[in-house]
C-alpha cells in the first residue's frame, strides 16, 4: 500500500464530466489499495475570470481581498470532486488549504508555505478518507487566506506529499509528462522518462509552464518525486528525481534534455548612464524596492565615461518599471529609456553541459544559420539562454529542438 498525493490542474477539472473522470482515477487509485490526498486547481480559467472580476471593480485590488476572491476557485473544485468521489461509494471529504494545515507567511498574492500541519488530514486518512485538499491557498499568522502565486496548486502538492511522507506525488495535466519542448508548439517533441530535479528546475524557471518551479524547489529540498503524467491517459509520465537516482538506473545525461521559452518578457535599455561605481546599485535597488523582479542585465563598455544598461522584467511588470526608470533617467542624467514588448527568451537546458563546453557555441551557431539575431545571453552551469526578437521565437525553437537531437527519431 502506498500513500500518494495526486494533483489535478485548472484543465482536468475545468467541467462536470471532468471532475467525474478525476473521481474515477482517484477511486481507482483507493481500490487498488493505497491511500490518497488530492490536490485541486480552480476549475479552466476560472483563476482568470476571478481576476477580471476584480480589475472590473478596480485596477488596483487590495492584495488581502484579491487573494480572498482568487481563493475561492479552487473551493469549487473540491466540493464538487468530493461529491462526485461520494458518489462512486468512497469516503472523501474536502478542505480548504487553511483546513489542511498549510500556514505561509504575511504576504498576499504571492504567499510562501512557512509550515505544514498535517494533523487534521493524517485523522481524516486514518479513517479511509480520500482528502480532497484546495491548491494554491493557505493561512497566514494574522488569520487570513493567502495565495501562493499563479500555478500554486503544484506547490500545495508537493508540499503536502513531504509533510505526510508519501511514496510519491503525481501532478496531472493536459499532456503525458514533461516533454523536450512544448508538445503544443512544437510538433516532435519527445516525452521524457527521467529528468533530474536541477533540469526541471531550470526549465521551470525559463517559462516550461507543465510544472511550477517553486513547487520543484521544495521537491529536491524534501527528495519528494514527482510523477508527471495525463489526466486523460494511462500511459506513464515524467519521473522528475535526483541525479543520483537517474544515474543508478544507468541513464546517460544528455547534452541537452529540454528546451523552454518564455514570450511573457519586456526589455529595457537606458541610455547613456555615468560610467562611475554605484549607478547600477542605484538602479536595481530601487526597482527591487518597488517590487520588480529583474531577469537578465547586460552592460556595455563605456565610451566616453557613459555606458547602456539593458536589462528584462515580465510583461506584468512593465507599467511599475517604467515608472521607476523614468524617475531614475532624470536623477542620473541619463539621454533616454528604451522599451522592447516583442522580445522572447529561449532557454536551453541539460546537465550534460557541465562536462562539456561546446553548446552554447552550438546554440549561437544554430540561431546564426537561420539570420537570428541574438540580443542578450546569460548562463548558469546546466542552461543557456538567448532573448531574440519574437518573431523568431518558432523558428528558433524547432532549429534548436533538431540541432540538438531532440526531436523524434
Ligand atoms: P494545469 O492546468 O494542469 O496545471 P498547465 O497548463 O499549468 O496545466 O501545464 C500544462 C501545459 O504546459 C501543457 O498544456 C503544455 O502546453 C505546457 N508545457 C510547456 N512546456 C512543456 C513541456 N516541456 N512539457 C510538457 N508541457 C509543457
Ligand atoms: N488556480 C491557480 C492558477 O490558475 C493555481 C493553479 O492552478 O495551480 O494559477
Ligand atoms: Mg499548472
Amino acid at each position: 500500500m502506498a500513500l500518494v498525493v495526486m494533483k489535478f490542474g485548472g484543465s482536468s477539472v475545468a467541467d462536470a464530466d471532468k471532475i467525474k473522470l478525476v473521481a474515477s482515477r482517484v477511486v481507482e487509485k483507493k481500490k487498488a489499495g493505497n491511500k490518497a490526498v488530492v490536490v485541486v486547481s480552480a476549475p479552466g480559467d476560472t483563476t482568470d475570470q476571478l481576476f477580471a472580476m476584480a480589475q472590473n471593480i478596480t485596477s488596483n485590488p487590495p492584495d488581502r481581498e484579491l487573494d480572498m476572491l482568487l481563493a475561492t476557485g479552487e473551493m469549487i473544485s473540491i466540493s464538487l470532486l468530493s461529491m462526485a468521489i461520494n458518489f462512486m461509494g468512497q469516503k472523501a471529504i474536502s478542505l480548504t488549504g487553511p483546513q489542511a494545515g498549510i500556514i505561509a507567511d504575511t504576504s498576499y498574492t504571492k504567499a510562501r508555505i512557512k509550515k505544514v500541519n498535517p494533523k487534521k488530514i493524517k485523522a481524516m486518512l486514518a479513517k479511509d478518507n480520500i482528502v480532497v485538499v484546495a491548491g494554491f491557498q493557505a493561512l497566514n499568522a494574522k488569520g487570513d487566506i493567502t495565495t501562493l502565486g499563479r500555478g500554486g496548486s503544484d506547490l500545495t502538492a508537493v508540499a503536502l506529499a513531504a509533510q505526510v511522507h508519501a511514496d510519491f506525488c503525481e501532478i496531472y495535466s493536459d499532456v503525458e509528462g514533461v516533454f523536450t519542448t512544448d508538445p503544443r508548439v512544437v510538433k516532435d517533441a519527445r516525452k521524457i522518462e527521467y529528468i533530474s530535479y536541477d533540469e526541471m528546475l531550470e526549465l521551470a524557471g525559463s517559462g516550461a509552464q507543465v510544472l511550477q518551479s517553486r513547487s520543484v524547489e521544495i521537491a529536491k529540498k524534501f527528495g519528494v518525486e514527482i510523477h508527471s503524467r495525463s489526466t486523460f491517459s494511462q500511459n506513464p509520465g515524467t519521473i522528475i528525481t535526483s541525479e543520483e537516482n537517474i544515474r543508478r538506473k544507468n541513464m546517460e545525461a544528455l547534452l541537452v534534455s529540454g528546451i523552454a521559452f518564455d514570450k511573457n518578457q519586456v526589455k529595457f535599455t537606458i541610455i547613456d548612464l555615468p560610467d562611475i561605481p554605484g549607478i547600477a546599485a542605484k538602479i536595481f535597488s530601487r526597482l527591487a524596492k518597488v517590487g520588480v523582479n529583474v531577469d537578465m542585465i547586460i552592460q556595455s563598455a563605456a565610451v566616453n565615461k557613459k555606458n547602456d544598461i539593458s536589462f528584462t522584467v515580465s510583461k506584468q511588470e512593465l507599467k511599475k518599471t517604467q515608472i521607476e526608470l523614468d524617475k531614475l533617467a532624470q536623477e542620473l542624467k541619463a539621454s533616454q529609456v528604451i522599451c522592447d514588448e516583442h522580445v522572447s527568451k529561449i532557454s536551453v537546458v541539460g546537465i550534460g553541459m557541465k562536462s562539456n563546453a561546446g553548446v552554447a557555441g552550438k546554440m549561437f551557431e544554430i540561431l546564426h544559420k537561420k539570420g537570428i539575431n541574438i540580443e542578450m545571453i546569460s548562463t548558469s552551469e546546466i542552461k543557456i539562454s538567448c532573448i531574440i526578437d519574437e518573431r523568431d521565437l518558432t523558428i528558433a525553437l524547432e532549429e534548436l529542438h533538431k540541432g540538438f537531437g531532440l526531436s523524434k527519431k
